[in-house]
């Protein structure tokens, strides 16, 4: 009954305190003790349907997160309950999510209303819903694929959570809805333009999406063929060999994933675009090769991030891998580092040995299925081995793969049985 009342209290209180903001007014909760602390901001807006869902909703989660303090009032530890938002309107709705994190959890709430006609919007009544998960599950695969469970995708594609602002439509994804090693929400935006739904607000001219899409198709075609597969991976680069790289990957049917450096991206901003579209992936390898282990933590994050930036920029390609610079890795660099790490299991030393043969028999003699080849795309010699590298993993009956690839086929390998 206590946490009633000081909600109650606190919600009288806040009448007074809520700030106006294009309309709407925003209430703040805000307690803290000894045991928990509690940080909750929410918009209100005049619609007394909406508000009542929003404030039920508030309500219920903050009545509960004090429920759980009582059961709990021995534990040390502080526990927090925070609730953010974000807020969208149209001449036609409103859209509105809830962010809430109790302790480590995330949960995800949204509020989509037309408020002339005075009723919520389902997804399917919003836009073809054939359409946008037609589109979602490519995005999904795209940003996600390394993680996603086949099963827990075929299930749980279609959501009930989703948002709009002025460019995009977002769909949500809950922690373990998609992926049972992915702790937090898959959020995924998908350009209103895309789907063809042309509202005043959608004035600015967006930039096409860049077809990096991993090939459903060609995945597919080769888990049913259970292949053996093989990832052929080239660091350091763009280089002045890159181009001629990918042709030879082409006229054979091969891709690669190619570990670049930030620094260089400018520079090969067609060739690297050619890549993209010829199959091959893009990976971050940090902006100027530094070894990682012997920098602070800002640092790290900063050689990640100004590459993932110039990627995007140059490209509109965001790269979901990383591969360190020298190989320099530990604990501490896999936490600053967002991306997933990947290393080889079979190093061609290609930087050592001048000779082709030699590279071409590093390469290919101990290979097995899901090995993930290192080559370096800065040797003129490399180049030169790749084709007889190619030709005789194919010999061997090997299907090249990108790792984004690999990944997935690893997991449907697994869902498969
Ligand atoms: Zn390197």
């Amino acid at each position: 009954m206590r946490a009633k009342w000081i909600l109650f209290l606190l919600l009288f209180l806040c009448i007074g305190c809520g700030n106006r903001k294009n309309d709407i007014k925003i209430e703040t909760i805000i307690e803290e003790n000894r045991h928990y602390k509690i940080g909750i901001n929410y918009p209100l807006t005049h619609y007394q349907k909406l508000d009542d869902s929003i404030e039920q909703y508030i309500h219920t989660s903050y009545q509960n997160f004090l429920k759980q303090q009582e059961k709990e009032i021995t534990l040390t530890t502080q526990n927090e309950l925070n609730i953010d938002y974000t807020f969208y309107q149209n001449k036609e709705m409103i859209s509105i999510t809830l962010f809430k994190s109790e302790n480590e959890e995330e949960e995800i709430k949204t509020f989509n209303y037309a408020y002339k006609k005075d009723y919520f919007i389902s997804l399917e009544k919003f836009v073809s819903s054939e359409d946008v998960y037609n589109i979602a599950n490519t995005l999904l695969f795209k940003r996600f694929g390394n993680v996603l469970d086949l099963s827990l995708l075929k299930k749980n594609l279609h959501t009930s959570l989703f948002s709009i602002d002025e460019e995009n439509l977002y769909l949500y994804y809950p922690p373990y809805s998609l992926s049972n090693h992915y702790l937090d929400t898959m959020i995924i935006d998908i350009p209103l333009q895309k789907l063809n739904i042309e509202t005043e607000e959608v004035k600015r001219v967006h930039h096409e999406m860049m077809s990096a899409e991993v090939d459903l198709e060609k995945v597919n075609s080769i888990i049913d063929a259970n292949k053996k597969v093989v990832a052929l991976t080239f660091d350091d680069g763009p280089s002045p060999y890159t181009d001629e790289i990918i042709s030879i990957l082409k006229e054979n049917d091969a891709v690669a994933t190619f570990f670049i450096l930030g620094n260089k991206v400018k520079n090969y901003a067609a060739v690297l675009k050619k890549s993209l579209e010829y199959g091959n992936e893009l990976g971050n390898h940090t902006y100027n090769h530094k070894w990682l282990t012997k920098l602070k933590d800002e640092e790290i994050k900063k050689q990640m991030q100004d590459t993932q930036d110039i990627i995007y920029e140059t490209l509109g390609y965001t790269p979901v891998l990383f591969r360190p610079s020298y190989g320099s890795i530990n604990q501490r660099v896999r936490k600053d580092i967002a991306l997933d790490v990947v290393l080889w299991n079979i190093d061609t030393m290609d930087w050592k040995y001048k000779s082709t043969s030699k590279i071409i028999t590093r390469a290919t003699a101990n290979v097995e299925d899901k090995s993930i080849i290192l080559m370096h795309e800065t040797y003129e010699r490399t180049k030169k081995a790749l084709p007889e590298i190619i030709r005789i993993l194919k010999e061997k009956d090997f299907v090249f793969v990108t790792i984004s690839e690999l990944k997935q086929i690893e997991s449907l390998r697994k869902y498969n049985g």
